[in-house]
């Protein structure tokens, strides 16, 4: 290599020189390309440009100094390892122009092949193609030349020159009619020779410029087309759904083509080492004869099952098995290919760590164990919460009601039912109405990206599970049934036809992404039987089902290896049972104020309002034996288990009859000359309550503190019921817990009345009552020490505390203008569904440390949403909190993101 290719400046890599390592700067096709190329796997030779030169394109405009000069470097070694030049007119060398990011983005980016063809060297790929004299008829390589000269044009005009690819495929449905078929294979080498002519009149209308036959211009201009296909608009969309970092940039890949759609002994397919649905052992592709690439993934062509390979051409298909085995011991997971046969010779284009639906994920890392090839850090490294509760999903329960009215391949899990659509927009505009949708095509595109956002299920009825529908929604997590052909998918018509039946865009569908069953209507869902494991329904130990028994291997695991305990929100006794069975480790916040809902609230706003001490007296005694009630049960259902009870903390107007309302009926009875002097003491007493911000008026402590009595019937209440368990031979933990404290000296004044009480109630009972308090104002956060004085134990409010640190209405702000935050990039996900680490997460920090500092025992805790989410998950682990707290059905996935954050993480990758 050139002298002056010094380290930092070292933009383009010989397959021969990365590793899988080098993802960051090869990407991840160019990484393993590499990879298998050490490994000694057939692979065409080439080289990989790296993703600092894509980045310092995309952010100069223009190539860095010295890639050209290397390119050349690498051109003229790929040349002379070939034995060819490209382009040459005698005997070309072609190459295929492929991006590959660093985590693998199917299909959004651009790929052109066969850079190097022109007016002159088709005719030497003609005659290269035609071989030795008994090689087939010289048609035969006519027509694969022009054939692969057409689609050079069309892919270049398209992705290089933004030519609509719609002209190239009429003029392609044209030639093909004029031919009176329907398929490409019929059309000989003059009707391609006429469609290049075609095409090329396109390309010049488009572009104001003839077709380049400069091979080299043809390269370079490729190139820059993968760069800036970085910032493509389906690209940007892709990388926000996937949370994928926007400034990474892509690699692009240059490697010698070799050739699928040379004849019968030619072809092209996909594979994966298992079944990335459910993850069982096996050989699972497609392939599809004398056919370039694009044809399988794009499902244009059906393909036939791998095995099939077999019958065709035993020799490769051994030598494919082989090299399959090979490189799942080498990746030690499941993998997948894309491999070209060229006339019985075997290539390997591509391999990856291969994307897998949730219930595989599972299965895999559990088979894996058992094969010796992982252990269970890195099997509970595998797989992660978001897949956890995607198996938490319910599944139709199917009944003799219910006939499927077709199948196609089950290639994305769930069961979704919607409303049918067949344009990406409509998908858009309906779910916007909050419409469930279901997106209905002959085959999808990246073009539809939006769409399937949007939608619910996705159903085609063209193509296999490596369809660009089916690798797109699997990515996702989002249900799809692809190649259904019995559907016949009219979209100008808006309807698809099946058998008899007419579905027309606006009916209802069901699609079972599990079994590949089509259903019309609406069918019913039963729970997952994760879920029936969770629940104890089913027995891990004696079940045949491999799925919940990975589960429970893993989450064994996990619950070993975690630091954190988690406990769950809950305020009524079935859920404290139901999040017990899940895994609960105790109650972290009961909002008691949920307690007062229904035929209570009365009982509330009489005592929010009462003026006279009696009436208010009244009120309590009414309150003081429902609440003890509630509590008695929570605390048998969470036996031995510690309790957080959180004091009533509701925005006053939740509790108050609406001012206006109140208002207008008032003045409508003056008006009637009716009596009342009732509704008018009534109005104006919420006049006198009203506030305009309401979250940040009379709530919490403060009611606490305002109402004379209230948190006293309450803490009476909870020491009472436990009291009242401990003598039925139970045992009862409650925490109490004061709400929205701001100052020590709120906390101090609850605390002094409650210890009061407790005193009083629990006697010689051996009842144990904590207090303490919740830090969701910023200031709690900013003197926790003081604070920690008066609390035996701090529960994070992340909901208010991002409220308040943020400024942020939290019933507001999600659904108003929270999109051109995203957009923006402000940040890359709401900060109430994962903790903002730098600026909320700080506060945390500051409060966990300067309250142990204070009170070396206190006990700490997350009650917030954000105690079921992943990632917020690894952050309380980080910051050293005991306990995360969050709703029952997201127990599992905390107990399982606890464990992951408590083994090693470094090198390993989960996405
Ligand atoms: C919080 O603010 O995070 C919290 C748990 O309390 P609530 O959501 O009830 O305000
Ligand atoms: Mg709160």
């Amino acid at each position: 290599m050139a002298a002056q290719e010094t380290v930092e400046h070292k933009y383009v890599y010989d397959f021969a020189e990365g590793n899988r390592e080098l993802k960051d700067l090869l990407g991840g096709k160019g990484a393993n390309l590499a990879e298998m190329t050490n490994l000694g796997l057939p692979v065409p030779p080439g080289f990989t440009i790296t993703t600092k030169a894509c980045r310092a394109y995309l952010t100069t405009g223009r190539e860095p100094d010295g890639l050209a000069a290397q390119i050349e470097a690498h051109l003229e070694s790929l040349e002379r390892g070939m034995g060819r030049r490209l382009g040459d007119p005698d005997d070309p060398l072609l190459v295929s122009v492929r991006s590959g990011a660093k985590f693998s983005m199917p299909g959004m980016m651009e790929t052109v092949l066969n850079v190097g063809l022109n007016d002159r060297s088709v005719v030497g790929l003609a005659r290269q193609a035609g071989g030795s004299a008994d090689r087939a008829a010289s048609g035969d390589a006519d027509r694969f030349a022009w054939d692969s000269y057409r689609r050079l044009i069309q892919m270049f005009g398209k992705t290089v020159c933004e030519v609509p690819g719609e002209e190239f495929e009429h003029a392609l449905d044209e030639a093909k009619r004029a031919k009176g078929t329907s398929d490409d294979l019929d059309l000989d080498a003059d009707d391609l020779r006429g469609l290049v002519d075609a095409y090329k009149k396109i390309f010049a209308k488009h572009t104001g410029r003839e077709f380049p036959q400069e091979p080299r211009e043809q390269l370079d201009l490729a190139i820059r087309a993968v760069f800036e296909s970085w910032n493509a608009e389906r690209a940007v969309l892709y990388r926000r759904q996937e949370r994928i970092p926007a400034d990474l940039g892509t690699a692009v890949n240059v490697v010698a083509m070799v050739f699928g759609n040379l004849g019968a002994d030619s072809g092209t397919g996909v594979a994966f080492t298992r079944d990335p649905g459910s993850g069982a052992q096996g050989i699972y592709g497609d392939y599809l004869v004398n056919a370039q690439g694009e044809d399988v993934v794009a499902g244009i062509r059906n393909t036939v099952p791998l095995q099939e390979l077999e019958r065709l051409d035993k020799t490769s298909y051994d030598q494919l098995l082989g090299i399959m085995a090979r490189l799942e011991e080498h990746y030690r997971d499941l993998c997948d290919i894309e491999f070209t046969i060229e006339r019985g010779k075997l290539w390997m284009l591509q391999t990856r760590v291969g994307k897998r639906t949730a219930a595989a994920a599972f299965v895999i890392a559990g088979q894996l164990v058992d094969e010796g090839l992982i252990d269970l850090d890195e099997a509970l490294h595998r797989v992660n919460g978001a897949q956890l509760a995607q198996l938490m999903f319910p599944r139709f329960q199917v009944d003799h009601e219910f006939q499927p009215v077709a199948r196609g391949i089950g290639a994305s899990p769930g069961a979704a039912s919607g409303t049918v659509v067949f344009a990406s927009a409509r998908a858009v505009e309906l779910a916007a109405q909050g419409r469930s949708v279901i997106l209905v095509r002959r085959e999808t595109n990246p073009d539809d990206l939006n769409g399937m956002i949007a939608a619910q299920g996705i159903l085609t009825s063209r193509g296999g599970k490596t369809s660009h529908a089916a690798v797109v929604a699997r990515g996702m997590g989002k249900t799809c049934v692809s190649g259904a052909d019995a559907l016949e998918v009219n979209v100008p018509a808006k309807r698809f036809t099946v058998g008899d039946r007419v579905v027309n865009e606006g009916d209802m569908v069901s699609i079972d992404g599990t079994t590949g069953q089509v259903y019309l209507g609406e069918v019913p869902v039963m729970p997952s039987e994760v879920v029936q494991y969770f629940e104890g329904e089913i027995d891990p130990e004696t079940t045949e089902d491999p799925l919940v028994r990975a589960v429970h291997r893993i989450m064994t695991h996990a619950d070993a290896a975690r630091r954190l305990r988690v406990r769950t929100n809950a305020d009524t006794g079935a859920d404290s049972a139901r999040a017990r069975r899940f895994g609960a480790e105790g109650i972290g916040l009961c909002r008691t104020e949920h307690m007062f809902l229904g035929d209570r609230r009365e009982l509330v706003e009489r005592l929010i309002l009462a003026e006279g001490g009696r009436e208010r007296e009244e009120s309590l005694a009414a309150l003081l034996p429902l609440q003890r009630a509630d509590f008695v049960q929570i605390f048998r259902e969470m036996d031995g288990l510690p309790v957080t009870v959180r004091l009533i903390d509701p925005p006053l107007h939740e509790f108050l009859p609406p001012l206006e309302q109140l208002a207008v009926n008032v003045a409508v009875a003056q008006e009637r000359g009716e009596d009342v002097a009732k509704e008018e003491a009534l109005l104006a007493a919420v006049r006198r309550m009203h506030e305009e911000n309401p979250m940040l008026g009379l709530r919490g402590v403060r009611l606490g503190l305002v109402i004379p009595g209230l948190f006293a019937m309450q803490v009476r209440a909870i020491a009472e019921a436990a009291v009242e368990v401990a003598r039925n031979g139970g045992t009862a933990c409650p925490e109490i817990m004061v709400p929205l404290v701001g100052a020590v000296q709120e906390l101090e004044t609850v605390r002094a009345e409650a210890e009061r009480i407790i005193a009083e109630v629990v006697g010689d009972s051996g009842v144990e009552v904590l207090i303490g308090t919740m830090i969701e104002v910023p200031r709690a956060a900013l003197t926790a020490g003081q604070i920690a004085e008066a609390a035996e134990f701090f529960s994070f409010g992340t909901n208010d505390l991002t409220q308040m640190a943020w400024g942020f209405s939290r019933d507001d702000v999600e659904g108003a203008f929270f999109w051109r935050y995203l957009e923006l990039g402000i940040f890359g996900i709401s900060p109430f569904e994962s903790i903002d680490a730098d600026g909320v997460g700080r506060l945390i920090r500051i409060a966990a440390e300067e309250g142990r500092a204070a009170r070396p025992g206190l006990k700490l805790g997350i009650c917030g949403e954000h105690g079921g989410d992943p990632d917020s998950v690894h952050f309380f682990h980080s910051v050293g909190l005991d306990y995360v707290s969050c709703s029952p059905f997201r127990v599992p996935v905390a107990r399982l993101e606890a464990g992951r954050a408590a083994i090693t993480t470094a090198g390993s990758d989960s996405r």
